[in-house]
This record gives structure tokens, sequence and C-alpha cells, in this order.
């Protein structure tokens, strides 16, 4: 009997940023189990990669093999011979100097099924990013893409007399170690020496640097620039629209690369509108939340609140509310006519915005939430509004707020503390490493933490660096003193809501242009 084969799908990653990425790459990756992925592949992307699916780098560098071509093409047979879905992640499109034939060459011959699945390549997504057009009617009507490392044996030599006789935007790929032999053959070939030419370095991801000159001028000043590949050679009048046309460096927060912290689930609001922004974010999701198993809730007495009695539903985050309406009241086969059914006087009390938000998804508007979102604060909230018998029911997770209950006690009003999910610091990220390394390089602008968790999340799976290195933008006062423990470079963001977080950021970016 035949052994049940998996399938390949070779696909292209785009030039960096996540937002390049297909619709149909993103449900590709999501389902596979193998990744082989290149060095070229955005640190974005490389972040989101799914936790569950084996993810094996085959990068490659120019001139540096970490693992030979040949590996690679037996890696993919290997793992689609054990019935997996392998996933052959790639820069820029697969097709374009991807040397995505080759691998597909080994499938064919043993008859595995494969897809490929086209991405934006660096050739025009690059330029694109630079604000340099690769066709504007004025100028030129093609553009050729071309490798600046051909094959030692000749076979694809380039035909420069032919390039230049086209009058075209020439994009070398791979070109920036023989950019000057490059120019030389052009200015050989006869091109004008003063044509435009620019050398467009980590186009798309944060830090992208442009470099425009001409064609006799472009080696000279890529090199004082120190630029470094990955970079696209552009070459044409078109280049000349750089200016003009340029938009990637005017958002708010171009440039900057940021990590988010926070578990997957909730990081969504939180990145989209740093991305929005221009930013690059990185998610590496430090803490997790699972609801508690039920046998260790009690609340039988909820249930059984006599007529009248005012009753507290106290929230301090909206996972808590989440748990507690689809997973802890459901799987107890209630709903909330239980906690009315004998006529208690039920209110809603919500920590911030975003809890009182989650709470009007369920239906329910929300009768207090205190002017400065913590927990102390609700605490007094709630003192200043409930009735001296009232009954505080704190639905929240286990070892929630102690300056919250502090308040309750102080004022002598009852509550019930009751633990309904749990957070649970992870200390697995792949990617702990390489973000190590950049933020010891000063490559990380910020970090973000949106509770004192995800600083201890942080510091558990970051394990061993110096943290005093460590840019953090905090919530709010009470994550800000976990950070502090470990002497990380705090600021803190004015309220405790995540826009305001990433006005904070705003406002930081802009005093650093200064
Ligand atoms: N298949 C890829 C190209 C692979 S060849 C694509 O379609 O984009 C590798 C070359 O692509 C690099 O040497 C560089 O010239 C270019 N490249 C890829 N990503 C880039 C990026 N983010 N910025 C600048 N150049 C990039």
């Amino acid at each position: 009997m035949e052994m049940s084969k998996g399938k390949v799908w070779l696909v292209g990653a785009g030039p960096g940023e996540i937002g390049l990425l297909t619709q149909k790459a993103i449900t590709v990756i999501e389902q596979a189990d193998f990744i082989a992925y290149d060095a070229l592949i955005g640190e974005e992307i490389l972040c989101m990669l799914p936790e569950d699916a084996e993810k094996v780098s085959v990068g490659k560098r120019s001139g540096r093999y970490s693992v030979s071509q040949e590996k690679t093409n037996q890696i993919l047979l290997e793992e689609a011979l054990k019935g997996k879905k392998v996933v052959r992640l790639k820069g820029g499109d697969p097709f374009v100097f991807g040397r995505g034939g080759e691998e597909l060459e080994l499938l064919v011959q043993y008859g595995i099924p494969f897809e490929v699945v086209p991405g934006v390549t660096s050739a025009v997504a690059v330029p694109a990013y630079a604000g340099i057009p690769v066709t504007h009617r004025d100028f030129t009507s093609s553009f050729h893409v071309i490798t600046g490392h051909p094959r030692k044996d000749g076979k694809d030599r380039i035909d420069y007399d032919a390039l230049v006789r086209m009058d075209a935007t020439l994009v070398f790929l791979m070109g920036v170690g023989s950019m000057g032999m490059i120019m030389e053959n052009l200015m050989k070939a006869g091109m004008d020496p003063k044509m435009p030419a620019a050398v467009l370095e980590r186009g798309t991801q944060y830090r992208q640097r442009k470099v425009i000159s001409t064609v006799d001028c472009l080696e000279r000043d890529s090199k004082d620039a120190k630029i470094q590949a990955p970079a696209v050679i552009v070459v044409g009048r078109v280049c000349t629209l750089s200016e003009l046309f340029a938009w990637y460096e005017k958002r708010e927060l171009a440039q900057m690369q940021i990590i988010v912290t926070r578990s997957r689930k909730k990081a969504s609001k939180l990145t989209a509108q740093l991305r929005e922004s221009g930013a690059e974010v990185l998610e590496l999701p430090m803490i997790d939340t699972t609801a508690i198993a039920l046998e260790q809730i009690r609340l039988d007495e909820l249930f059984d609140e006599p007529a009248g009695r005012e009753l507290w539903l106290t929230f301090t985050s909206p996972v808590g509310v989440e748990t507690f309406f689809s997973v802890t009241l459901p799987s107890l086969g209630k709903d909330i006519r239980s906690v009315l059914r004998k006529g208690a006087d039920v209110r809603f009390a919500a920590v911030g915005e975003a809890t009182a938000k989650e709470l009007e998804k369920y239906g329910w508007m929300t009768d207090v939430v205190p002017e400065v979102y913590n927990g102390r604060e609700l605490g007094k909230a709630l003192v200043r509004t409930a009735r001296k018998d009232a009954k505080v029911y704190l639905l929240h997770a286990r070892q929630g707020s102690e300056e919250l209950k502090e308040e309750l006690k102080r004022a002598d009003l009852a509550y019930e503390d009751i633990a309904i999910y749990e957070t649970i610091c992870r200390q697995d990220s792949p990617w702990a490493d390489m973000v190590k390394d950049k933020i010891n390089q000063g490559l990380i602008d910020w970090v973000t933490f949106t509770s004192a968790s995800t600083v201890r999340g942080f510091v558990q799976t970051m394990d061993g660096m110096d943290f005093c290195k460590v840019p953090a933008l905090c919530i709010g006062e009470q994550t800000a003193a976990e950070a502090r423990k470990y002497h990380m470079k705090i600021e803190i963001s004015d309220r405790a809501t995540i826009a305001s977080m990433v006005e904070k950021l705003k406002e930081l970016h802009a005093k650093q242009e200064v």
C-alpha cells in the first residue's frame, strides 16, 4: 500500500512587512505541520508562525549557505513523505530568483502534490516603499528584473547592451556585492553616467533606508552610507520621483520596532493600531490565560442571594468577562437569570473602558467604572457607590488585585474572591534569542507591557539578559512597579488604555526625532 503522502506549498512571504503576506499565504501557513523558512523572511512574520508547527530555518544569505539547496530539497521531500503539510516559505515571490523551480523538481520526481502561492516581490514592492514607481508613462514603458549575482558558469550572462538600448527601468536583485561592476558595465554599454539610480536597503521593514544617486556615483554613495544586503538597486529616471512620492517615513511610528507581550488573543488591537501608524510589531506573547476548572470555583452562593440584596459582579479585565459568560456560567448550565432568580439586585462594575466594552458585548451596561483604571480606584469607586450591606463578587484572575480587596476590607464591604481564570507566564518563545540580541544591540525601540504578569513572563523568557537595556512602555503604575524591579528603562502611558499607550509611543517617537 502506498504511504500517505503529504503536500508541499511553495509560498512567497513578500519582502518583509507582514501586511504584504497574501491571504492565501496566511491560510496555508496556519494549517502547516512543518515550515522551512529563508533568512529573508520578515521578523513580524516569523513571530506569527503557528506555535505547534515544526519550524526549520534553511537560511540563505548571499554567499553564506547554512543549509545547502540539495539538503533543503531533501527536507521538503522527507517531510512530505511523512504525510505532513509542508510550507516552504520564501522571501518575495518564490519564482523570482528564489530557486523555487529547483525545489519543485524533486517533488515532481516523487509525485508529491504541491501548490505555489505567489508572493509580493521585492523587485516591485521595495521601490514602491521608497516612493519609486517601477514604471511611469513620462519616463519608461517597461521594467526589467535582473540578477546581480549571475552563475559562475556564465549561463545567465547579462546582455548590458540590450538593457541600455531598451531605455527602461532596471531592477537588480542580489546586487550589493557587485554594484560597482554592474554600474561599470552599464556605462560601458553606453548608459549616461548621470542616469538616476538608487539602492534600497531592507525595504518594507523598519529602518529601511534609501540612497538616491546616479549610475556613476551609486557605488561610492552606497559605501558611504554603509548599505548592506538585502537591497534592491534601481536604475532609471523613475528614481527622481523618490522624494516627491516618499510616504513610508511620514507615518507617525515609521522606523520603529515594537514588541507586544500580551497573550496572542488580546494582542491584536494594540498590534493593529501600531502597525497602522507604521511601526513594525513583533508579537511575543509572554502570558496565556486559561479558565479555572469548575470544581475549583465556588459560586453556589451567588445563585442563592436573597431578594433585594445588592450584588456587584465585578470584573478587572475583558478576559474575566469573557470567561465568566462564555465558560464559567455555561459550563454550570446557568446564565444570568440564575443570579436574578431570587430577586437579587444585580449591578456591574468594571476596572476600565475595555472591560466595560466587553460587558456591553454580552448585553450589560456597567454601573461603575473608576476615573483611573486600576484595582485600587475600582475598590474606592465601589465603596462610594455600593450600599453598606451590598456584596461584591470579584470575578477575576487568581492572584487578582490586592489593592482592590484592601479597599473593600477597609470599608467593611462584603466580598467573595472568586478566581475564574489563571494567567500563566510562558517561557518558551522560539524567538527569545533573536529578541535578546536585538535588544542588546538597541534595535528594539519599545517593549510594551500591559500587565505585571507580562513583565514576569518576559523576564522568565529572556532569562539571563541585561534587563537594564529593556525600553519598557508600561500601561500603569502597577505594571511599572514590576518592571522597575528589573531596572528597565520605563515610560508609563497617561491612562491605562491601549489607545493611550499608542499615543504615548507617538509622543516618544516625535521627541526622538527632534
Ligand atoms: N524571491 C525574492 C528575491 C530573492 S533574491 C523576491 O521576489 O523578492 C534575494 C534578493 O532580493 C536580495 O539580495 C535583495 O536584492 C532582494 N530583496 C529581498 N527582500 C528585500 C528587502 N526587504 N529589501 C531589499 N531587498 C530585498
